[in-house]
């Protein structure tokens, strides 16, 4: 019978000697709603599972009006519903709390963690997504006081997996906190309305005084990713009132030539690319005119 060996650390700093001490035969269990089935249809049998349930040193979240224009961060533990409840979030950063309220059902909003939503490094992570259009790194530790902030471009390196080395631990998600006057959107498509994973998602943060746009893609890429071309589109024509419709068509249309959407059993390549277009314009509406 498979009887792995279970730690349950207090605090991040056992954690982290428990994981350097163990390497690569040790995983990490957050809210477990990733991993629990992954070993419960035997897919893994990891030899130690780190509980991190216990640890209250990375639950903390400095996201508020106080934060505008400077840095913020969160907690690798902290929920989905913290997340999509906290005010300080909704008003700082509303994109990430908007995409948090779409996650699953609300058991699972109540287990699932930002840092697990991160760690597994789904296309279709709706935390992650927003994350990326809130330009956030993950912080990432490990023993020995070593430190370092990967921006989650980079930290994603193909579906499932990251640039995490045995022995680390995204112990926080860091990014600017978006200015007073910034505006945001966050659109997914699913195949029903509820506990439902994107088939596409968008994530938008615009920036009316700087003149800026981040757009994020879910589920249309072996990773999230950045419609830099459409951004740098918007961000040189974005003032000329005039030609906004043109505007939108064009920014929805360099969107679409960033994704390479694949079919697979939720959708279609054909319907997701008809989706980026079509999310990302009510995106733009939404927050940007
Ligand atoms: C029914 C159901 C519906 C769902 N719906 C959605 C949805 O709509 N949108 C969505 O985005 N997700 C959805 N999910 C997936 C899941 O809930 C989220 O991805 C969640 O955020 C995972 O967090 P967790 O804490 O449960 O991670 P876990 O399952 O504990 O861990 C996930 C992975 O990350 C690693 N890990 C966890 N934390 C860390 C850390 N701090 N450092 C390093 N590695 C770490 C683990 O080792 C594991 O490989 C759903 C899951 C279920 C079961």
């Amino acid at each position: 019978m498979y009887e792995p060996e279970w730690k349950t650390p207090t605090s991040k700093a056992e954690a982290l000697a428990v994981l350097g001490e163990i390497g690569e035969d040790a995983v990490v269990v957050a809210g477990g709603t990733d991993i629990a089935p992954l070993i419960s249809k035997r897919r893994i049998r990891p030899r130690v599972l780190v509980d991190l349930g216990r640890i209250e040193d990375l639950k903390f979240l400095s996201v508020g009006p106080a934060n505008y224009g400077g840095s913020a961060t969160i907690g690798a533990l902290v929920t989905h519903g913290a997340l999509a409840r906290d005010k300080g979030v909704s008003e700082t950063a509303h994109v990430l709390s908007a995409a948090c309220r779409t996650v699953g059902a609300p058991q699972v909003r109540a287990r699932g963690t930002i840092g697990g939503n991160v760690a597994n490094a789904s296309p279709a992570a709706d935390g992650a997504v927003a994350l990326v259009a809130l330009g956030a790194s993950a912080v990432v530790e490990s023993d020995g006081d070593q430190r370092r902030e990967v921006p989650l471009p980079e930290f994603f390196s193909g579906p499932g997996q990251t640039v995490l080395r045995p022995g680390e631990l995204v112990t926080g998600i860091t990014f600017a906190a978006p200015s007073s006057v910034a505006r945001s959107a966050y659109r997914k498509a699913g195949q029903r309305n509820a506990l439902a994973i994107a088939v596409v998602s968008v994530a938008l943060v615009h920036e009316p005084e700087a003149g800026t746009v981040r757009i994020a893609l879910g589920s249309v890429a072996p990773t999230p990713i950045r419609a830099m071309e459409a951004e740098r589109l918007f961000e040189s024509g974005w003032m000329d009132v005039s030609g906004r419709a043109e505007l939108l068509g064009a920014v929805a249309a360099a969107a679409v030539r960033a994704a390479s959407p694949i079919d697979d059993v939720r959708a279609s390549a054909w319907y997701r690319t008809v989706l980026v277009e079509v999310l990302t314009r009510r995106a733009l509406e939404e927050a940007c005119f």
